[in-house]
């Protein structure tokens, strides 16, 4: 959960710097995606808290219980922190392990049909989002297109790994090829830290 510290929400701190993902993402998609981007959605979300019934509030609970500009806010903060943490450093032949890779295989057949169905998912929505994979009530693992600020955690599923699919993300650096961005983010993927979300 993320809790805000004195009555505000804080950036969240990633454990790579704005130039170690490239060149899967450029340092200078870096700096305007996480560096101003998502820095407004977080001013503007502890702009709207004082007085409200969100003061206080974990950002999930925000996003599972709110509407409108505070919605709109905390769900791109939340989506975004889930974004930047689950990356590292670019690694060739980068693939699942542990608990994850075993689900992955049970539930989509193999790695590859995995991120096939993931991609085409992500390539094929209108407009702007996200294609999360996540696991539901069950933990049977689901993939789902989600529009604009919304994240899979109010339709009750845990989400685990999601690429986002907004312009801002990707066009600095592969333009107008979303597919092209996509395939990318596979080799920075940090899997450990998707077990975790998973366990
Ligand atoms: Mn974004």
């Amino acid at each position: 959960m993320i809790q805000p510290i004195n009555g505000k929400f804080e950036m969240p701190a990633l454990p790579y710097g704005m130039a170690d993902l490239a060149p899967v993402l450029s340092q200078e998609t870096m700096l305007f995606h996480f560096g101003k981007h998502l820095q407004t959605y977080v001013s503007n979300l502890n702009l709207a808290l004082p007085g409200s019934a969100f003061e206080g509030k974990a950002l999930e609970d925000i996003v599972k219980t709110s509407d409108g500009g505070v919605f709109n806010n905390a769900g791109q903060f939340l989506n975004h922190a889930l974004y930047f943490l689950q990356f590292k450093t670019p690694t060739s032949n980068n693939v699942p392990t542990g608990e994850i890779a075993r689900a992955i295989d049970r539930d989509f057949g193999s790695f590859e049909k995995f991120k096939e169905e993931f991609q085409s998912k992500g390539a094929g929505l209108f407009g702007s989002g996200w294609v999360w994979l996540s696991a539901d009530a069950k933990d049977k693992l689901v993939i789902t297109q989600e529009g604009n600020a919304q994240n899979p955690l109010t339709k009750g599923f845990t989400p685990l790994l999601t690429f986002d699919v907004w312009e801002h993300a990707y066009y600095i650096d592969y333009r107008n090829r979303r597919l092209d961005y996509l395939k990318s983010l596979w080799n920075i993927v940090n899997w450990d830290e998707v077990n975790k979300r998973f366990g």
